[in-house]
């Protein structure tokens, strides 16, 4: 099977030739070489390693329901929390139905692996965790699925939630989260105690949720560092938000950049509207490790989102203000290799002998595939078109 005519994000063109589902050769066309039944002419487009959702919410997302008014009380955390119970209270359709629907519409965009938080407390127990599973089985040869246990109603305040993340993992949850500890639970060292407690115990990574700004949240994020040294979980600990790394002083957030590359603690920013955006490349300048995802789609915490990777990076970049084509680029990385690395994606790439996975769009380079987001002509998974011009074809 040929893939010919492709354009590769250094400029140059080539056919792919897939075997048993993988890269068998990059090579250049050459008119020796006669199309057969099974060639595929991309025609200049170019191609992509499969996009990666680095945080999103497939139990959340309300997709492919009628439209549910988003009325929550005000804009403090607290506030969604409990907008949240009152949409979830009035559900009919599983959370099953709902995220398997976001599943094949991010497949279309080329989304390929991607790591989901999954709500667990008192009131809900592991039942969005069950649900999560089912998709990732469901959907089992096609996307990869991470699962983070997350205590969206905090720990120490949802009785017995410590609990229940500890059996989540037991029950197949791949990583611990957590919540604005000093905010959520008033209690930053009991709740990091908890979450690295099981952590430890599980032998999994951590991925927190931190919202809290200013010098507080900044507090936080160093505790979490100095805890991932101490425990030698070094690249397996992420900060998602970190909004306080943008909301204090650049010399503060260059220190504490340093405590977080030498730690391993990597952050997602998912490029957001309301609160400062961590200093990215300052960040990466540093050598941490940055990575982006959807964060939430269409369910009680935002009416907007559509899963569709390169638009994320074109949103990071515009909150960022990212303007030159290498900007552009690590915009790009942050839906890409970077949270390849980080969910520790042993296959993954666009290379010869590597997995037939990727992402044919119609652009003349990676920066201009992010400024213009066009629908992707083609989504290839192990040699096979799984979906064209936005469509999936399975
Ligand atoms: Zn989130």
């Amino acid at each position: 099977m040929r893939f010919a005519n492709a354009r590769l994000p250094d400029g140059s063109t080539v056919d792919i030739e897939v075997e048993g589902g993988r890269i068998a050769a990059l090579s250049p066309p050459s008119p020796l070489r006669a199309p057969t039944a099974d060639t595929t002419d991309l025609r200049g487009a170019l191609v992509l390693p499969p996009l990666v959702d680095g945080h999103i919410h497939l139990d959340k997302t309300l997709l492919g329901l009628p439209w549910v008014p988003n009325q929550a009380a005000g804009n403090r955390v607290a506030d969604r929390i409990e907008a949240e119970r009152r949409v979830r209270a009035a559900r009919t359709v599983s959370e099953f139905e709902t995220g398997a629907n976001l599943v094949r519409q991010i497949v279309a965009t080329g989304t390929l692996h991607m790591r989901s938080h999954v709500d667990i407390d008192h009131q809900l127990g592991l039942r969005n965790l069950h649900e999560v599973l089912k998709i990732r089985e469901h959907f089992r040869g096609l996307v990869t699925i991470e699962i983070v246990a997350f205590p969206q109603s905090g720990i120490l305040k949802s009785p017995g939630t410590a609990e229940l993340l500890d059996e989540a993992i037991a029950q197949g949850a791949d990583l611990v989260g957590g919540l604005d500890p000093r905010s959520i639970d008033d209690d930053q060292q009991g709740h990091l105690d908890t979450v690295f407690g099981i952590a430890a115990r599980r032998g999994v990574g951590i991925d927190l949720h931190l919202h809290d700004p200013g010098q507080a949240g900044l507090a936080q994020i160093l505790d979490i560092a100095s805890r991932t040294e101490a425990g030698g979980l070094g690249g397996r600990v992420a900060i998602s938000h970190a909004f306080a790394l943008g909301s204090v002083p650049p010399d503060d957030a260059a220190r504490a950049a340093d405590t977080l590359a030498r730690a391993g603690v990597s952050i997602m920013s998912h490029g957001p509207g309301g609160a400062s955006i961590p200093p990215l490349k300052l960040l990466k300048e540093h050598g941490v490790e940055i990575f982006s995802g959807s964060d939430n789609i269409r369910d009680a915490w935002s009416p907007f989102g559509n899963g569709d990777m390169l638009e994320r990076a074109m949103m990071v970049g515009y909150r960022a203000n990212f303007r030159h084509d290498e900007d552009l680029a690590l915009a790009f990385e942050m839906v890409t290799a970077a949270p390849a690395r980080i969910l520790g994606l042993a296959d993954y790439g666009l290379a010869a002998g590597g997995p037939a996975d990727f992402v044919a769009v119609d652009a003349s380079s990676v920066a201009e595939a992010v400024a213009t987001r066009r629908p992707r002509r083609l989504v290839v998974k192990a040699g096979r078109v799984v979906a064209a011009n936005g469509t999936l074809v399975l």
